[in-house]
């Protein structure tokens, strides 16, 4: 048996102790290095997690603006695409087409674009952005051409409305009126198809409504005579002129000068007659006559 406290004793027995000690401490500071180096790797390591994770964070933030500013550009298109319905709308009412299904192609396109725009769920916002952007012009352009539209069915109507006979074409007394009469040339009862206007034989006589010329020219009963076709099947009929200013074929417009007052044909003294024709039918025409 190697007694120790003999070893240590001796010179050899004392290097081969401090030999263990050495490697012992070595080997404790090796240990020691290895772990300061692993907590150093592991603190890199939550470093680049940390990052990573702003990183994330900020990625979603950003998609979530991207979204909210998608959701805001669906809601303006909705609200446009509305306005543009209610346009349309007015612009059909105005045409009187309540009953028509009928639809301007580029509503119906848009419509059909927006509804498949909607069915792509596409990852890329600002794409959808893109096309919504897009629609939102070509709604606009419609927007725009049925103002336009809406603009023309008014005017259309608006000259209808100037078509129908409302003014006087002659300021006077109504001598006689529309309906049965004693002749006044003694014939017994009559129908008078029109009334006569008292004016000052020369007046200017004038259109009650725009319209055009269908006759200009003598008639043995009616004397110097006009006829205007004010659309509509309605006519008007101008009599006992002593001068006419229109010709068969034009167009007049309301407050234009026909003719002049007179007394030609079957008449007693200067006055107009003036007749309303529905479809050929005379009717009073103080039903049109606005005062
Ligand atoms: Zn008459």
């Amino acid at each position: 048996m190697l007694d120790v406290r003999f070893l240590y004793r001796t010179t050899l027995g004392r290097r081969f102790v401090a030999a263990i000690g050495i490697a012992l401490a070595g080997f404790a500071a090796r240990h020691a290095w290895q772990a300061e180096r692993q907590s150093s790797a592991l603190r890199d390591e939550v470093k680049w997690l940390r990052t990573r994770l702003a990183d994330k964070r900020e990625v979603i933030a950003r998609q979530r603006q991207e979204m909210s500013r998608v959701a805001g550009a669906v809601d303006h298109l909705a609200r446009t695409t509305s306005a543009l319905g209610e346009r349309a709308a007015q612009a059909r009412r105005l045409a009187h087409m309540e009953q028509s299904r009928v639809e301007t192609p580029g509503i119906l396109s848009i419509a059909a674009t927006l509804d498949g725009g909607m069915s792509i769920e596409s990852e890329d916002a600002g794409h959808a952005l893109e096309e919504l952007a897009w629609l939102e012009g070509q709604a606009t352009a419609a927007s725009d051409s049925l103002v336009v539209l809406a603009a023309l069915v008014k005017q259309r109507e608006t000259e209808a409305l100037h078509s129908v006979p409302t003014l006087w074409p002659v300021h006077g007394l109504v001598t006689s009126p529309f309906g049965a009469r004693t002749s006044p040339y003694g014939e017994g009862r009559e129908m008078h198809p029109g009334i006569d206007i008292s004016a000052r034989y020369g007046l200017p006589v004038t259109a009650p409504g725009n319209g055009q010329v269908i006759f200009a020219g003598r008639d043995a009963g009616y004397g110097g005579l006009v006829i205007i076709d004010h659309g509509g099947e309605l006519d008007t009929l101008y009599g006992h002129l002593s001068a006419l200013y229109v010709r068969e074929g034009e167009p007049v417009h309301r407050g234009q000068a026909l003719g002049a007052v007179g007394a030609t044909g079957r008449a007693t003294g200067a006055h107009l007659h003036y007749e309303v024709r529905v479809n050929g039918t005379p009717v009073d025409p103080r039903r049109y006559l606005v005062n």
